[in-house]
């Protein structure tokens, strides 16, 4: 592996522990990345005694360089050349049934392969000159990594109640890697899936978020659902599953055109939060569902999904933030764009759509293009026609009028103003009033109109204007 370990740390480090007749090694998802021949940045050093020793005399050889201690783990890491590189003292750790925290001691390299959660993450390369380079492969990884099989080091049961996040893990990397888990380790991810409960949200979500990143979500997602762990912590989700029949007419499986929608929206977009779009946009379509007048309806989902959104990122600790909003809003808009197709639509149709998407607009219309989930290629064919068509009139429609950022002449504080209001019902229907009627096309989006407008519209209210 010797011509492979170019990052120039190595060379240092070697010198270092040769000398100090220490050892050390590279471990752990550099080694598995390189023999992959994937990208990866983070490296992480194991050393048979003191990492953050270690860590420190590394960067004195380097100099100028800070190292960040974590002296609770025993940790430390720096940033060469590139990288983040992480020093640790090979543990021992031992887990009782009772408890969730290990019993970590010093231990040999053994003892810390043994710790690890996968036969392809156990790999390390020796950095001491007398054999620099070897790789300790005790759990025969490499060919695991050459079948491309995630297993668990030592018996599976005991790995993944150990520490119930690697089951996560285990998914993860099936899908991050395109592997499969062998299957003693997936029926035991089933046999263990109720200890995920112990496990934090924050390590739960870290792992879903880059499952969401690769690129076959679904892949990730059919794994959780089949070892029912998704059931443990997005239940809303489970619940789109199914088909249900009534007088010979049946409606899709929204949970698999769910994950459809994601590897479509995936194949356009690396964003984390407009992926996350596609994953909600039918989450309310379980609490909508009815069967009237022969066939199957979802009225309002849209309406429903949006307002679960909060719920789901609070309780998934995703971020409760602008992200959150942005989420929520494709998931309220994404059946607009649909109608706009039709030949007859109004400008005044597609000005409202603009205003309220905003700088969401070409996101929105990536959602819907995704949401064309057809077995039957033609149609599919014609409806992405039929939004070329809308994208084509809403190009139009906004450079004609600036719809997109557009922002009403008069606002509620002048509106206060003018009628000596205090804030009120009424200023915002006053103001609704004024934008709905520039979107309509009743009245110019100049100040003069809307003046006027805001002054006949007062009249209704019987206010005053305060001159
Ligand atoms: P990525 O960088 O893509 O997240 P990685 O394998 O480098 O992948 P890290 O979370 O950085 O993942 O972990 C680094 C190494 O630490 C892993 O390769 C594995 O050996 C070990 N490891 C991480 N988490 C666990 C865990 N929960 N149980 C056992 N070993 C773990």
């Amino acid at each position: 592996m010797k011509k492979h370990l170019t990052h120039p740390i190595f060379q240092i480090v070697s010198k270092i522990i040769t000398k100090n007749q220490q050892e050390a090694y590279v471990i752990g998802g550099f080694v598995r990345d390189l023999i992959l021949q994937r990208e990866s940045k983070d490296i992480d050093i194991v050393v048979i005694g003191s990492g953050i020793n270690l860590a420190k005399s590394v960067a004195k050889q380097i100099g100028n360089t800070k190292v960040s201690v974590f002296k609770n783990f025993g940790t430390a890491m720096l940033q060469h050349d590139g990288s983040e590189i992480e020093f640790v003292g090979a543990r021992k750790e031992s887990y009782q049934r009772h408890s969730r925290k290990p019993i970590v001691e010093n231990g040999s390299l053994s003892d810390d392969q043994n710790r690890r959660d996968f036969t392809i993450n156990a790999l390390a390369i020796s950095l001491h000159a007398d054999n620099y380079g070897e790789l300790l492969d005790p759990f025969d990884g490499l060919t695991d990594l050459k079948n491309k099989i995630i297993r668990t080091p030592l018996a599976p049961d005991t790995t993944f109640s150990d520490d119930p996040l690697r089951m996560m893990r285990a998914i993860r990397f099936a899908c991050q890697l395109n592997f499969k888990i062998e299957e003693k380790s997936l029926d035991a991810i089933k046999k263990n899936k109720n200890r995920l409960k112990i496990v934090s949200q924050e390590r739960i979500i870290t792992e879903l978020n880059k499952i969401m990143l690769t690129d076959k979500p679904s892949v990730g997602f059919k794994l959780l659902d089949k070892t029912e762990l998704l059931d443990i912590f997005f239940p809303e989700l489970t619940k789109l599953k199914g088909v249900d029949t009534i007088q010979g007419r049946s409606h899709k499986d929204n949970f698999l055109h769910t994950l459809q929608v994601v590897d479509n929206i995936s194949q356009k977009t690396t964003d984390l939060w407009l992926r996350w779009a596609a994953l909600l946009h039918d989450i309310g379509k379980a609490r909508t569902k009815k069967f009237q007048e022969d066939r199957w309806t979802f009225h309002g989902h849209e309406v429903v999904g949006a307002k679960m959104v909060t719920r789901i990122f609070k309780r998934l600790k995703l971020p409760l933030n602008e992200k959150m909003k942005y989420v929520e809003k494709l998931v309220l808009l994404h059946l607009r764009p649909i109608p706009l197709v039709e030949d007859i639509v109004t400008n005044s149709a597609l000005r409202k759509l603009l205003f309220d998407a905003g700088n969401e607009i070409d996101d929105l219309m990536i959602l819907c293009e995704a949401d064309i989930t057809s077995q039957n290629d033609q149609k599919v064919q014609r409806y992405i026609n039929n939004f070329k068509i809308v994208r084509q009139k809403l190009v139009e429609v906004e450079e004609k009028d600036r719809i997109r950022n557009f922002q009403p002449p008069i606002d509620g504080a002048e509106i206060m103003q003018l009628f000596g209001l205090s804030p009120s019902r009424t200023v915002g229907l006053l103001k609704n009033a004024i934008k709905d009627a520039i979107l309509e096309g009743i009245i110019q989006n100049s100040y003069d109109d809307a003046f006027t407008f805001l002054l006949l519209e007062a009249k209704k209210y019987q206010l005053q204007h305060q001159k």
